[in-house]
């Protein structure tokens, strides 16, 4: 009934609301990204390599601190072989090498803090969701990790490696991991979890332990965007700073990206050796 429906996520949600220009030529014109950026990419093998670490776990296995390290560079030297599209470096005083060894701190560093002290038992990693909101709209979305406490609360993880941008347990990363509880209540007979999203730069967890009377709430709200979102005929662009990390910043005529990060250094075959 619902197939010929689009299926939301969270950041389809979200990339509206920051521009609905880039929504446009994403989600309806399906016209794809000319680059990646190399932080996106940084944060994608530092994602794959903890979740390898949990999966390794599960297996039986205890990898160190070097195996997770190893893991990072061969996930990054293949994954930028193969990057299609082209991994662009954005900031003038950026490089592939600095990325490179900035997520090879954050594994590092998240091995001893989140893997080696983690006494949960991991339900799933990177887990797929798709439920119906407000009876009508497609929602889907993937959980970094779920995983249980000893006394039975289930935690909804999430992993940032990006810049904080709020405090405490607000903002879009908390909105974010409210849609993931609200995934769990559905498709779960718990009635309570634990939301934790694990600031991997700073070193600083947030949590928010939410109940089922508030995913009401939680679906209201999310429906609200939506149902916005589907009103819009028009699809302004809003450039800003973040036109420097768009990838349609090459056909967007109101691209205000910043002349001082040229020229453009893309790398597909590069690696780090
Ligand atoms: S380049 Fe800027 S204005 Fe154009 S679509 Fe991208 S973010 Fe929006």
């Amino acid at each position: 009934m619902f197939e010929d429906r689009p299926t939301y996520s969270f950041s389809r949600i979200t990339t509206f609301e920051q521009c609905a220009r880039r929504f446009r030529y994403r989600y309806l014109d399906a016209i794809k990204e000319g680059f990646k950026s190399i932080e996106a990419f940084m944060g994608q093998q530092v994602h794959s390599t903890i979740e390898w670490l949990f999966n390794e776990r599960d297996r039986g296995h205890t990898p160190t601190l070097q195996d997770s390290v190893s893991h990072y560079c061969a996930s990054w030297d293949r994954e930028m072989a193969e990057a299609d599209p082209a991994v662009r470096v954005i900031k003038q005083h950026d490089s592939v090498t600095a990325q490179h060894r900035q997520g090879a701190e954050l594994v590092a560093s998240s091995f001893e803090r989140i893997f080696l002290g983690d006494r949960l038992h991991t339900e799933a990693n990177e887990k797929h969701f798709e439920i119906l909101l407000g009876g009508r709209h497609r929602f889907q979305g993937y959980i970094d990790r779920v995983a249980r406490s000893a006394d039975g609360l289930m935690h909804v993880i999430d992993y940032k490696t990006g810049r904080r941008r709020s405090k405490g347990f607000s903002g879009k990363d908390a909105e974010q991991l409210q849609s993931y509880a609200l995934a769990t209540f559905a498709e779960t007979e718990e009635d309570e979890v634990e939301l934790v999203i694990e600031y991997l730069r700073t070193k600083q967890r947030e949590t928010r332990r939410i109940g089922r009377d508030q995913a009401e709430h939680i679906e209201r709200a999310l429906v609200a965007r939506i149902d916005e979102l589907e009103s819009s005929s028009v699809f302004p662009p809003q450039p800003g700073v973040l036109c420097n990390w768009c990838g349609y910043n090459d056909i967007c005529e109101a691209s205000s990206r910043s002349s001082k990060e040229q020229p453009w250094r893309d790398y597909r075959t590069q690696t780090t050796q």
